[in-house]
C-alpha cells in the first residue's frame, strides 16, 4: 500500500485539487491591488477590534482598487450562536462597510470565490487534505483525547514543550499498513499535518505592521481535519486564503505566533503565501493598568454598544482611523468636510503596540461630526435612533417641521453648536423646546429681582425684534432693575451694581428654558414663538 491508496481510503470521493485550482482562477486585478478580508466566527459578539481590522482591510482594498470580502469562519460549531452571521453582516452594514464579496445575509452571498462560509467548504478541505496525504505530508492520527492529555501531562512533568511533535507524535511513525488496518477496523481518527520543521531552526518573517520577526520553525503536527470532519482554523486559513486569492491577511496579533505554522502550510501545499499584517488589540486603561478591551468587562468592546448609544457611525470610523494612522487628525483638520475615503491611509504607519481606547476623544469627534451636519441630517439620524431606543424622543421628533427648526438653532453658521456628541444626547439637549421647565435656578439673583426682571421684560418683548433690538431691550431691563447695562461698566465698578446685563439675560434664559446654559437665546425664543415665550415668562412671574 502507498500514500495514494491510503488517501483514497480516507477520502474516496474527494476531487483532485486541480478542479478547485481551475475553478478559482487568479484574480484579474491591476498591479498592487490588495485582496483582503474580514473573517470572523459567528459567536454572537462583534468586537470593536474586529470592526477595526475590517476597516483597515476595507481602506486598503479601496485605496488599491482591490477586493474586500467577508468570510464566515464557522468551523467551531460549538461556539456558534443563532443569528451570529446576521449580526456580523448587519454590523458591517451599519458602519457602511458592506463587503465587495462574501456573505450578505445568513444564507446569501455574492462573488465568484465562494462558498464564503467555511462549513459549506468541507469538500474543498477534504481535497486539499487528501492532496497532503497523497504526498505523505499528512497522516491519520488515532490517539484518543485521553492519550493526548496523557502526553501533555508527561511533557508538563518533564518541563518540556507540550504538543504533538517529534518523538511525541506517535502516529506519524505508524506504517501505511498499520494506518490502513486501523481505519478498516473502524477506529476513530483525525488528520494531522506532518510538519517538516525543526524547533532549533529559525524562520525570519516580515510583518507589515510588526516589522521583522524571528521565530523557531514550527514542528508541531497540528490537526488539520477534526473528528467532526471540519478543518481547524490553521488549515482552513491556508486553503481559503489561497483559493480566495487573498494577497494581504489583516488579523489580530494573537495569530502572529502562528505565522511559522502558516507559512509552512502554504509551502507544503505549494501555495504562494499572502502578506500578513498583524494588528495590535485596542487597549483600555483600567485604573492605571493597560489591558485589552474585554468582552466581559467593557460594554464598549461590543460593536452593538455604539449603535445603542447612538454614537454616529462616521465618528466611530474616524476615531478608528485616527488610532490606525495618527496623521489622520491633521489631515482632518486641513480637510474639513471631505470624505474619509479621500484620506491616503497607510497600513505601514500602524503602531506596533496597542492603542488606548479613549471614549472622551471619540465623543469629541462625535461632537465635531454632528456639528457639521445639517439640521435635516441630524433630524434623520436622531429620528432613526429614537425609533428603536427612545420612544419619548421619537414622539417629540414626530413634529418634523418644528423639530427641524429646533435642531437648526446655531447650525450652519461658521461656528456651529457643538453640544451633541451622540444621538442619545439629543433629548436632554432639546427637551425644553418641547416641555415647560420644571425647575428654575436663578442662583444669586433674588426671587424678587427675578420677578421684576421678567415683568419689565414682558412689557418690552416683541417677537418681531431683530437681534440688536432684542438685546438692547435686555439692556434696558437691566438698567430699569438697577443692574449694569454693560458688562464692562460693571467690571470697572463692581460695587455699584448687584450684577450686569449678563445676569439679566440669564434670568430670562432660566425662566424660558430652565437652564443656565443653552444655545443662542434669541434663536430659541424665535423658534418657541410668542405664545410659548409669554406663557412661560408669565408662569414664572406668577410663581415667584
Ligand atoms: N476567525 C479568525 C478570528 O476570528 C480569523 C482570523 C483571520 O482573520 O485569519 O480570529
Amino acid at each position: 500500500m502507498d500514500y495514494k491508496e491510503l488517501a483514497n481510503l480516507i477520502f474516496p470521493n474527494a476531487k483532485p485539487i486541480s478542479y478547485y485550482e481551475e475553478k478559482y482562477k487568479p484574480r484579474n486585478l491591476k498591479e498592487g491591488a490588495v485582496v483582503s478580508r474580514f473573517a470572523p466566527s459567528p459567536t454572537g459578539f462583534v468586537h470593536i477590534g474586529g470592526l477595526y481590522q475590517a476597516l483597515v482591510a476595507k481602506l486598503m482594498t479601496k485605496k488599491t482598487g482591490g477586493v474586500f470580502f467577508l468570510r464566515i469562519e464557522d468551523t467551531d460549531q460549538k461556539r456558534e450562536v443563532e443569528n451570529g452571521v446576521t449580526d456580523i453582516v448587519n454590523s458591517l452594514k451599519d458602519f457602511d462597510m458592506a463587503p465587495d464579496e462574501g456573505m450578505i445575509s445568513d444564507n446569501e452571498e455574492v462573488g465568484e470565490y465562494g462558498p464564503y462560509k467555511q462549513s459549506l467548504r468541507k469538500d474543498i478541505y477534504e481535497s486539499y487534505a487528501k492532496y497532503l496525504l497523497e504526498m505523505g505530508k499528512a497522516y491519520p492520527c488515532f490517539c484518543t483525547p485521553d492519550e493526548i492529555e496523557e502526553i501533555r501531562k508527561k511533557q508538563e512533568t518533564a518541563k518540556i514543550r507540550t504538543g504533538y511533535y517529534g518523538v511525541w507524535a506517535k502516529c506519524r511513525n505508524l506504517s501505511i499498513e498499520e494506518m490502513a488496518n486501523k481505519i478498516k477496523n473502524g477506529e476513530n481518527y483525525i488528520i494531522r499535518f506532518k510538519s517538516p520543521g525543526r524547533e532549533d531552526r529559525k524562520i525570519k518573517h516580515k510583518d507589515i505592521i510588526k516589522g521583522n520577526v524571528e521565530f523557531p520553525e514550527n514542528d508541531q503536527d497540528i490537526v488539520i481535519i477534526k473528528a467532526d470532519g471540519l478543518p481547524t482554523y490553521h488549515f482552513a486559513h491556508a486553503v481559503d486564503d489561497h483559493l480566495m486569492r487573498t494577497t494581504l491577511v489583516i488579523r489580530s496579533d494573537e495569530w502572529l505566533s502562528s505565522v511559522p505554522l502558516h507559512l509552512q502550510l502554504f509551502q507544503e501545499l505549494g501555495f504562494k503565501a499572502p502578506k500578513y499584517a498583524h494588528i495590535s488589540p485596542i487597549m483600555k486603561n483600567d485604573n492605571g493598568n493597560k489591558r485589552k478591551l474585554s468582552k466581559r468587562k467593557d460594554p464598549e468592546a461590543a460593536v452593538s454598544y455604539y449603535k445603542e448609544e447612538g454614537i454616529p457611525v462616521q465618528a466611530v470610523k474616524e476615531y478608528l482611523i485616527n488610532i490606525a494612522n495618527s496623521t489622520f487628525e491633521n489631515w482632518r483638520r486641513a480637510n474639513i468636510g471631505k470624505s474619509i475615503d479621500e484620506f491616503d491611509f497607510d497600513i505601514n504607519k500602524m503602531s506596533v503596540s496597542g492603542a488606548l481606547f479613549d471614549m472622551v476623544k471619540l465623543l469629541d469627534i462625535g461632537k465635531t461630526v454632528i456639528s457639521k451636519m445639517s439640521a435635516e441630517e441630524v433630524y434623520n439620524e436622531a429620528f432613526k435612533w429614537s425609533e428603536i431606543n427612545d420612544k419619548e424622543l421619537n414622539d417629540m421628533l414626530k413634529n418634523k417641521e418644528y423639530s427641524l427648526k429646533v435642531l437648526g438653532i446655531e447650525r450652519g453658521s461658521g461656528k456651529p453648536r457643538k453640544d451633541i456628541s451622540k444621538w442619545s444626547d439629543v433629548k436632554d439637549n432639546i427637551i425644553y423646546m418641547y416641555e415647560e421647565p420644571k425647575e428654575y435656578d436663578f442662583d444669586k439673583i433674588s426671587g424678587e429681582d427675578a420677578k421684576k426682571v421678567i415683568a419689565e421684560y414682558l412689557n418690552l418683548y416683541d417677537e418681531n425684534d431683530d437681534k440688536d433690538t432684542w438685546f438692547n431691550k435686555i439692556k434696558d431691563v437691566s438698567e430699569k432693575c438697577g443692574y449694569a447695562r454693560e458688562v464692562k461698566e460693571y467690571k470697572q465698578n463692581p460695587d455699584k451694581w448687584p450684577g450686569h446685563v449678563g445676569d439679566i439675560s440669564t434670568v430670562i434664559r432660566v425662566a424660558i428654558t430652565g437652564r443656565r446654559n443653552t444655545p443662542d437665546l434669541y434663536e430659541i425664543m424665535k423658534v418657541l414663538g410668542k405664545e410659548m415665550v409669554v406663557k412661560r415668562l408669565e408662569k414664572v412671574k406668577d410663581n415667584l
